[in-house]
């Protein structure tokens, strides 16, 4: 299967009249982690909900290769990109193996149900995330971490060429996380384009091969994770002082935050 890139060109989103993104060009690779990190609500998930085309564009257009993502059956597109969004929903009555198979569909004959290959790709999927365990548990009685899993599972099982996952670190513990991005780094080790939000930097300085910082509806910077996530630059997009040293035994940067007090009366988050 030949590699394919995510491209955004032009891409606006505007709700209830406000603009939320403001012609944003981002292009996620073949092969490449791609971090989106930003400060609340500066448009992160919005911009991964476009790229996924789960959200309406207001103007510009998403691109996976020469095919334009707008203009594609809703089965093509699941073919092509799979989506975690940052609240993934509580999975109503499904088991964790309905659930994962859900992301087999696109993939299925349009008549008859799931196959052996699909049944290989759903047991694959959550292995790969240390949830196989989970499989015959109605994903209403799991934790949010393990719901959480499930969904991540789901999305892997759909095989995309393209993988877009918004925060999906957020409600794991430290063993999950890692496993997680493991994963993360298999898929892209094999073309798989990945996007992904994360709020952690030092985290994002070790795992991505490019980070593109989103502020107020913007791309603030774009590229390798020491040229882009400065102290300078933490320092405006965040209003927070920031320290930034190589890391020598985690690998990518040490981020050492802290709040200057004259900033704390003026927050809205
Ligand atoms: P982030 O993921 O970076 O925290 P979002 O993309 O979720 O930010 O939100 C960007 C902006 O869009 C914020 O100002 C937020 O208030 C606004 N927004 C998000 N979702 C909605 C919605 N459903 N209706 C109206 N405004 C929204
Ligand atoms: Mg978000």
């Amino acid at each position: 299967m030949s590699a394919l890139d995510l491209r955004a060109e032009g891409v606006r989103v505007a709700r209830d009249g406000r603009e939320i993104l403001a012609g944003v060009d981002l292009r996620i690779e073949p092969g490449e982690v791609h971090g989106i990190v930003g400060p609340n609500g500066a448009g992160k998930s919005t911009l991964l909900a476009a790229l996924a085309l789960s959200q309406r564009l207001a103007g510009g257009a998403v691109l996976a290769g020469e095919t334009d993502m707008a203009r594609v059956s809703s089965r093509r597109r699941a073919r092509i990109r799979a989506f975690l969004p940052q609240e993934s929903g509580r999975g109503d009555d499904l088991t964790v193996r309905d659930l994962v198979e859900l992301g087999r569909h696109a993939h299925m004959p349009a008549l008859g149900g799931p196959g052996a290959a699909d049944a290989a790709a759903v047991a694959r999927a959550l292995a790969a995330v240390g949830a196989s365990a989970l499989a015959d548990r109605p994903i209403r009685d799991l934790s949010g971490g393990q719901r959480r899993l499930a969904f991540i599972a789901k999305a892997l099982a759909q095989e995309p060429r393209i993988l877009l996952l918004d925060e999906p670190l957020a409600a794991l513990d430290p063993r999950f996380q890692l496993g997680v991005l493991r994963v993360v780094a298999g898929a892209a080790a094999s073309g798989v384009g990945v996007g992904i939000v994360l709020h952690d930097l030092e985290v994002a300085s070790r795992v991505c091969d490019r980070v593109t910082v989103v502020s107020g509806g913007r791309i603030a910077a774009t590229g390798a994770p020491e040229g882009v996530l400065t102290a300078e630059l933490i320092g405006d997009v965040y209003r927070v002082a920031a320290r930034v040293s190589p890391d020598p035994l985690a690998g990518g940067l040490r981020i050492a935050l802290s709040l200057p007090d004259t900033l704390l009366s003026e927050e809205t988050p």
